[in-house]
């Protein structure tokens, strides 16, 4: 096995973020497959074609995909029916890439446009009024390209929120804390 980067191999990746491959999201996944832990034919999204590429990346014989992570099927987008919507919100945590629009009691909908297929927002909703469909044949979906920047501006402001909450916690501690009279 030739010794790469995780960013070669991230390249390579659909950036659906699905965690199918076993792991938390595509660059997780990279830098298992560089380091050797874990194979290459784990990404159904890629399929046979990515599976192809790392292999002539990592100058390894190419394998079937793996069943146990599921089979290899034609790009999907997510659909909310808005006849069953509720308004409940438990479908915005776990997109990805932001790709739903809605607010607490409003009905939600899914910008086709930046939906990766991930699926993740299925099983979050109680009413299961969301569905997975083909895609449309006249509009392709979106690049991996797309998808990175989409999930690293979600997990950067994630880390700018959890940041600030943070600190607004220490200083209502420190305005809690009893007076001593040491330095602080
Ligand atoms: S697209 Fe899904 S299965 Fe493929 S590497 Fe990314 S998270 Fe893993
Ligand atoms: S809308 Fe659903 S399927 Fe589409 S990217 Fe977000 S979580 Fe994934
Ligand atoms: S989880 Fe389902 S019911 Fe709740 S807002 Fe999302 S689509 Fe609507």
């Amino acid at each position: 096995m030739r010794r790469v980067d995780a960013a070669e191999v991230d390249a390579l990746l659909p950036q659906t973020q699905c965690t199918r491959c076993g792991y938390s999201g595509c660059r997780p996944y990279a830098e298992a497959v560089a380091s050797g832990a874990a194979a290459l034919n784990q990404c159904p999204p890629g399929g046979a074609a990515l599976i192809a590429r790392l292999a002539a990346l990592l100058d390894l014989a190419p394998l079937p995909l793996n069943p146990n992570h599921g089979i290899e099927a034609p790009a999907r987008l997510a659909w909310i029916d808005p006849q069953e919507c509720i308004g409940c919100a438990r479908c915005l945590p776990p997109c990805p890439v932001d790709a739903i629009l809605g607010t607490a009691r409003a009905l939600h909908t899914v910008m086709p446009s930046w939906c990766t297929g991930c699926e993740l927002c299925v099983a979050a909703c109680p009413v299961d009024c969301i569905r997975m469909q083909p895609w449309p044949a006249a509009a392709p979906p979106p690049s991996s390209t797309d998808n990175r920047r989409r999930y690293l501006a979600r997990e950067a402001r994630h880390a700018a929120t959890a940041a600030d909450r943070e600190n607004e916690l220490r200083q209502l501690k420190r305005r809690a804390a009893p007076d001593t009279g040491a330095p602080p």
